[in-house]
C-alpha cells in the first residue's frame, strides 16, 4: 500500500478493525490492524481522477417570479438581501426572454430543469401561467423537468390546476410540526404560517401530486430532526425531503454544526430505513456508494450548470449575491443602466461563470488532504464568501458535516462485509446499503433524456 495523502485511516468505533479509504477513487478496504498493509488491495493509481479542464454547461435555471413574499421568515436570505424599495414582479416579456435564452444555453440532448422560486412564486400567478405556457412551447416534455419551491400558504385551485396540467413538481417549505414551524415561518404580524402551509400542502396531495418538503435545519428544530423526518414520512407522506443548513446571515436560526450533525445522521438512518430520500445527505452518500465524485454543492453538477433570473431580468449565479449586484452576467431585458442583454455565447463565456466554474474542492488547496474531497462539493459559495470574503474557500460547516457523514457511511458499510479473511473490500451492493432501496426518479438521471428529470432543492449546500 503506497503512502499517499489520499489514503485515510479510520478506526472502528466497535472493533479493532480499521478502514483505509482512498479519497479520490473512493475505494475502501477494511482490515485487521495486524495485517501487513503492503498486502492490501488499495492503490494510488487514480490521482488522474482530479479533473482540471471542466467546462460550464447550463442545464438548470431558477426563475424568481417575484421577490415579494407574504411571509417574513426570520432566517430568510432574500428578505435580508433585499431592500424594500426593490420589490418586483417578473413580467411576461422577461419570462419569455429568460426561457428562450435558457433554451439556447442547454446543450442539445441534455435534460434541463426550471425551478420557480422567489420570494413566493405563487404571488405571481399570471407569471406562472405565462412561464408554463412558454416552457411547453419551447421544450418537449422529455427535455425539461419543472419544479416550484413555495411556502404553500397562497396556493389557489387555479395554481394547483396549472401544476397538474404542466406536470410541475411542487416543493413546500415546512420546518416541522406546528410549534416548531411557527417559531420561524411567520407572517408580518408574527403569527405562524403552519396551518396555511399545511392546507396548501394537503390540497396539492389531494390532487394526486407528488410533493417534496424543504426544511431549513436550525436551532428551532435541530433536536427533533429524527422525529420530524418520521413525521414527514408517516403523517405528511412526503415524496422526498431537502434539509438545508441556514445561511451565515441572517443568524436567526444559527445552530452549531456539531449539534446538527448527529441529528442529521439519525434522520438519514430513519429515512434510509423507510425508503425515503433526504437530498443533501443522499447526494453525498450516492457519490460514495457509486464511486462517482460530486464536484459541487450548488449546483450539484460537474461543470457550472446554473443561472438564476431575478424578477427584473438580471441574470446571476446566486440570487443572494445577485440581489447585492454580485455574480451578475447581465440582464435579459437590456434595460438597466450599464447592463447588456447577453447572447448565450456571452453567458457561457462570462468571466463570472469562468470564475465560479473553477470552484470545486479539487481546486482548493485546503481540500487536497481532506478525506471528504469527493463527496462534499465545497458547501455553499455564498456562505464561503460571507465567511471568508471569497467563494474559492471551503465552507467550514459543510466540511464538518461531510467528514462525519463519510465516517458514518464507512462504518455502516462495514456492517455488511465479511471479515473472516482479516480484510474485506465492500461490493457494490454492500456500498449501496447506505442508500434507500429505491432512489427518487430524478436521482437516476444521467444528464440526458434517459431519466425523468433532475432536481435542485432550495439550497443545496
Ligand atoms: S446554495 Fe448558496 S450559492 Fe447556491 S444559490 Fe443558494 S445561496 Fe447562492
Ligand atoms: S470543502 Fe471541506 S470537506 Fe469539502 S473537501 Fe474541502 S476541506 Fe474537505
Amino acid at each position: 500500500m503506497p503512502n499517499s495523502q489520499y489514503i485515510h485511516h479510520f478506526s472502528s468505533p466497535h472493533t479493532q478493525d480499521v478502514a483505509l479509504y482512498h479519497s479520490l477513487s473512493m475505494d475502501i478496504v477494511y482490515c485487521n490492524p495486524t495485517l501487513d498493509p503492503a498486502t492490501l488491495p488499495i492503490n494510488d493509481s487514480k490521482e488522474s481522477i482530479i479533473q482540471t479542464n471542466i467546462q460550464p454547461e447550463i442545464t438548470v435555471m431558477y426563475l424568481l417570479l417575484t421577490n415579494n413574499c407574504n411571509l417574513r421568515c426570520r432566517y430568510c436570505t432574500v428578505q435580508y438581501n433585499l431592500n424594500d424599495a426593490s420589490i418586483k414582479v417578473m413580467d411576461t416579456t422577461t419570462i419569455k426572454k429568460s426561457i428562450q435564452l435558457f433554451k439556447e444555453l442547454v446543450p442539445s440532448g441534455k435534460k434541463a430543469s426550471i425551478t420557480f422560486f422567489g420570494g413566493e412564486p405563487t404571488l405571481n400567478p399570471n407569471g406562472l401561467q405565462a412561464a408554463l405556457m412558454e416552457i411547453s412551447h419551447t421544450f418537449t416534455p422529455d427535455e425539461i423537468q419543472v419544479f416550484m419551491v413555495s411556502n404553500g400558504t397562497a396556493i389557489t385551485e387555479k395554481i394547483i390546476d396549472m401544476l397538474v396540467q404542466y406536470n410541475v413538481f411542487p416543493i413546500i417549505s415546512i420546518d416541522g410540526w406546528q410549534e416548531i414551524h411557527d417559531q420561524m415561518r411567520v407572517y408580518d404580524n408574527d403569527t405562524g404560517s403552519y396551518q396555511d402551509a399545511i392546507a396548501g400542502y394537503n390540497r396539492l396531495k389531494d390532487k394526486g401530486l407528488n410533493v417534496g418538503i424543504s426544511t431549513l435545519v436550525g436551532k428551532h428544530n435541530c433536536e427533533y430532526l429524527p422525529e420530524i423526518t418520521s413525521f414527514f414520512i408517516q403523517e405528511l407522506k412526503a415524496f422526498n425531503l431537502g434539509m438545508s443548513l441556514p445561511h451565515i446571515k441572517p443568524e436567526a436560526a444559527d445552530v452549531s454544526i456539531e449539534l446538527l450533525t448527529p441529528e442529521l445522521i439519525s434522520s438519514w438512518e430513519i429515512a434510509r430505513d423507510n425508503n425515503f430520500y433526504i437530498m443533501q445527505i443522499g447526494k453525498r452518500f450516492n457519490a460514495l456508494a457509486k464511486q462517482k465524485p460530486i464536484l459541487r454543492s450548488c449546483p450539484g453538477s460537474k461543470g457550472w450548470s446554473m443561472i438564476r433570473i431575478l424578477p427584473d431580468g438580471t441574470i446571476t449565479l446566486c440570487e443572494n449575491m445577485g440581489l447585492k449586484n454580485k455574480a451578475v452576467l447581465g440582464n435579459v431585458n437590456n434595460s438597466l443602466p450599464g447592463m447588456i442583454s447577453p447572447t448565450p455565447f456571452d453567458v457561457i463565456n462570462h468571466p463570472e461563470i469562468i470564475d465560479w466554474n473553477k470552484r470545486y474542492p479539487y481546486n482548493m488547496n485546503d481540500c487536497l488532504t481532506c478525506s471528504a474531497i469527493s463527496i462534499c462539493g465545497g458547501g455553499c459559495p455564498y456562505d464561503a464568501f460571507l465567511k471568508t470574503g471569497s467563494i474559492h474557500n471551503p465552507e467550514q460547516r459543510s466540511c464538518y458535516l461531510s467528514r462525519h457523514l463519510l465516517e458514518w457511511a464507512i462504518w455502516d458499510i462495514y456492517k455488511r462485509v465479511d471479515m473472516s479473511q482479516g480484510f474485506a473490500v465492500p461490493t457494490k451492493e454492500q456500498r449501496q446499503g447506505i442508500l434507500p432501496k429505491e432512489l427518487p426518479y430524478f436521482m437516476e438521471n444521467k444528464g440526458n433524456y434517459s431519466g425523468k428529470g433532475i432536481y435542485h432543492g432550495k439550497h443545496i449546500s
